[in-house]
């Protein structure tokens, strides 16, 4: 049986209940840069330290003994190459008899290329965010601005009444009140622009999308009044939760509501309305969608503009789209683009439910 391992052109090695390696190929041997004897009688760990040694772990999440009959298992792991080098592996394992042994076969194929189309893409996701945010940055300045000033001028209206006789201690209560509101506002703003400015793992958990849409409303609210428009939010109550990382799907919440700004640019004052909706779908959805007024989209527009490097802007990186429809598609979700009967674009996010409770929740 070996014999026929060997002339399987991927790397393949059998490891016993203890986890040493019984036999691998000399594709095996050649990917970790070993001699095939020396890999015998190794433990697989020195291979891929992540792998369950003695368990094996099913599909549904649960562990199961090594001895019961299993289905293939694929994971990605970190595998370590002889010279200590590691590199991101796909394993596949699965129990089985060999030669009358019970053995477990493990299969690695490299991907590291695949992890760095991963990580690559990860980091275009990041300057997008930073490029989007760059574009705001001097009405999040104006934004903090307001509020500062605010705690300033209280402050000093509180130290006058300390000085007056006799104090007015209930004038001084509302005026501190004052100043923690503000300086929570304040603080609210910073951490939501770092949080976005954050470089960090994507991270799955229960989000909430009305939050997501309220946190980016609040990031673009000078903007949208030095630019005279009105954002008008329509939040249903009790949305199911979705699963996904929130700064992402506030990137893409983001860059919808600068693009409609931009389609708005030329609009009379009065036109100069985007309104967000989130609403719960029958399908087990979560349906955000961006309507402006602005001047829409040419059919052939609406082929393109989710392709990468298209831009109408001059200054424009043409990424915020074609970022925004990896990440929806990465959630298990869509984005698209219709025009409206009257006026204006209408771009449509789906997300699905995060479980089947959503249903209970929506109804
Ligand atoms: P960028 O904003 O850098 O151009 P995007 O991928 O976000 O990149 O957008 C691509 C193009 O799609 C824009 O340049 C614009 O031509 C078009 N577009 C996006 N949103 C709208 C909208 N709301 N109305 C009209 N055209 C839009």
């Amino acid at each position: 049986m070996c014999d026929s391992l060997e002339l399987v052109p991927v790397a393949i090695v059998t490891i016993n209940e203890q986890g040493k390696i019984v036999f691998a190929n000399s594709k095996a041997a050649e990917l970790f840069g070993y001699c095939s004897d020396e890999l015998s009688g190794s433990s697989i760990s020195l291979l891929l330290p992540e792998l369950p040694l003695t368990e094996v772990q099913t599909r549904d999440g649960s562990f199961s003994s090594a001895e019961m009959s299993s289905p293939p298992i694929q994971q990605m792991l970190v595998a370590k190459r002889s010279d200590g080098v590691e590199f991101f592996s796909e394993v596949t394992t699965r129990q089985c008899r060999l030669d009358g042994i019970s053995v477990r076969l493990v299969v690695v194929t490299d991907r590291s290329e695949r992890y760095e189309m991963h990580r690559n893409r990860q980091e275009l996701a990041h300057l997008t965010r930073i490029s989007a945010l760059g574009e705001l940055a001097g009405s999040l300045a104006h934004e903090l601005n307001q509020p500062l000033t605010a705690i300033l001028s209280n402050a000093q209206a509180a130290q006058r009444f300390l000085e007056s006789d006799p104090i007015n201690l209930s004038e001084i209560r509302e005026t501190l009140k004052d100043i923690v509101t503000d300086n929570c506002r304040a603080s609210e703003i910073i951490r939501k622009i770092r949080a976005l400015v954050r470089k960090g793992v994507v991270e799955l958990q229960p989000v909430d999308v009305g939050s997501v849409v309220h946190d980016v409303a609040l990031l673009v609210h000078s903007d949208a009044i030095v630019r005279g428009i009105r954002v008008v939010l329509d939040i249903a109550d009790n949305l199911p939760m979705v699963r996904g990382d929130k700064v992402q799907l506030q990137q893409v919440v983001l860059n919808l509501l600068l693009n409609a700004f931009e389609a708005m640019h030329d609009c009379p004052a009065d036109d100069r309305v985007v309104k967000v909706q989130a609403s719960s779908e029958a399908n087990g959805t979560v349906q955000i969608v961006v309507r402006d007024r602005g001047h829409g989209l040419t059919v052939d527009k609406l082929d393109k503009i989710f392709k990468p490097f298209f831009t109408s802007k001059p200054h424009g990186l043409g990424l915020g789209l074609s970022i925004s429809r990896t990440i929806l598609t990465a959630h298990g979700g869509r984005i698209w683009a219709e025009n409206n009967t009257d006026q204006g674009a209408s771009f449509y996010i789906t997300l699905p439910w995060e479980h089947p409770a959503g249903l209970n929740r929506s109804c």
